[in-house]
């Protein structure tokens, strides 16, 4: 079904209101994967040897991305998240930053990268206009960091973060997966250096995307489970209470240090969820659990207007039912989420390709 709705009438709608799916959860928050290919293989993302890439005359130029942004912009989207695979992969995306900075409808701008590249893209990133970024970071070790991600770029990813504050950027955070027997003895390490450097540390439980094929329920280290060694080392630790979307619940410790934690596996936040994901070949998914996308790309490229990729969207988006980590938590006995067959037969339904 498509909703149609006059020009004038949708657009005083989304000023008011912006689309609602039938949860009532409004569509705000884009992020975009500007591509699948990654520098390192994470071990609860990529821990295959080989993968399927998608084509490359299917991925969208910086235009086509430019012109979706646009058009879920003026539909109420006003966050926006590139991301990836490691997305400053893509070759020269400051000018894909710059272009999208333009559009003043995008009032937040962000990027999450594993920050390998980032000591030699961070000046061009910020000149471009980007608002802030988030490096994702699981260890302090270097021989940890090879075992983890199978590439020894250790000092590259804390040169990267030191180049983040040097150049400017206002807001840096650092994104944590924990995982047991890994690295959950380096919570306080990480929250130490994050308080050094100015930047704020985010806990991620273990999730069963997608791609996370070593995947199981015993090597999740829950919130529950941070909150209890964070209290033993530094006592009492208040919730911070704030009316937002954000997937990060935050906390407080009682030297004023401020942190998250993403707690999708153990209590997911699908109830105020405003995310939706663009591929860097222009599916777009509404949930990170979604088995199907939309095709934005066959529209985009067959000559649709922008009011007919609109209905679409906005047909996609009032149509909207998932409560993905939910269901996953609600399942008896919850097993890795795509078997490598399925991944192989379809690389969207990977984390790598449609952006964490
Ligand atoms: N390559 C970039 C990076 O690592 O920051 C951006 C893409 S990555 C898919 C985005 C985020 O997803 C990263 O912070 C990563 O830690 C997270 N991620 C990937 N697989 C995950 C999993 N199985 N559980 C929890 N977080 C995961
Ligand atoms: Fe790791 Fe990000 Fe690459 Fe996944 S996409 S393997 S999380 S760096
Ligand atoms: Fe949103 Fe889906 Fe994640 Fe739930 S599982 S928070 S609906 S993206």
């Amino acid at each position: 079904m498509r909703i149609e709705l006059p020009g004038l009438l949708m657009e005083h709608f989304i000023e008011q209101h912006s689309i609602p799916d039938t949860f009532g959860r409004p569509l705000r928050n884009l992020r975009v994967s500007v591509t699948d290919r990654c520098n390192l293989r994470c071990q609860y993302c990529m821990p295959e040897e080989e993968y399927v890439w998608l084509p490359r005359e299917d991925l969208l130029t910086f235009e086509e991305l430019s012109e979706l942004v646009g058009i879920f912009t003026e539909l109420g989207v006003d966050k926006v998240r590139l991301t990836g695979g490691e997305p400053l992969l893509r070759r020269d995306l400051p000018i894909l930053v710059k272009m999208l900075a333009q559009n003043p409808r995008v009032k937040d701008l962000a990027m999450t990268t594993n920050g390998v590249l980032l000591a030699e893209l961070a000046k061009a990133l910020y000149d471009a206009g980007l608002h802030r970024v988030t490096v994702s970071l699981d260890t302090l070790r270097p021989e940890r960091f090879k075992a983890l991600t199978r590439r020894g770029m250790h000092e590259k990813v804390l040169n990267g973060i030191k180049a983040v504050r040097e150049v400017g950027f206002k807001e840096l955070k650092i994104d944590t997966v924990v995982m047991h027997g890994t690295n959950e003895d380096e919570l306080i390490d990480l929250l130490e250096y994050g308080w050094q450097i100015g930047a704020e540390v985010r806990f991620i439980e273990y999730m069963d995307v997608g791609g996370a094929t070593q995947w199981s329920m015993d090597k999740v280290f829950s919130r529950v489970e941070i909150l209890e060694v964070l209290r033993r080392w530094y006592g009492r630790i208040e919730p911070v209470i704030e009316d937002s979307s954000a997937p990060a619940q935050r906390y407080l410790l009682p030297n004023g240090v401020m942190f998250g934690i993403i707690a999708s596996t153990t209590t997911p936040f699908c109830q105020t969820c405003d995310r939706s994901r663009l591929t860097a070949d222009g599916m777009w998914y509404l949930c990170l659990y979604a088995q199907n996308g939309i095709d934005l790309r066959k529209p985009l490229r067959g000559g649709a207007s922008k009011e007919e990729i609109k209905s679409i969207i906005v047909a996609g988006w009032t149509q909207r039912r998932d409560r993905g980590a939910e269901e996953r938590k609600e399942l008896r006995s919850r097993g890795v989420f795509v078997p490598i067959e399925g991944l192989k037969k379809d690389p969207h339904l990977e984390m790598h390709t449609r952006g964490g």
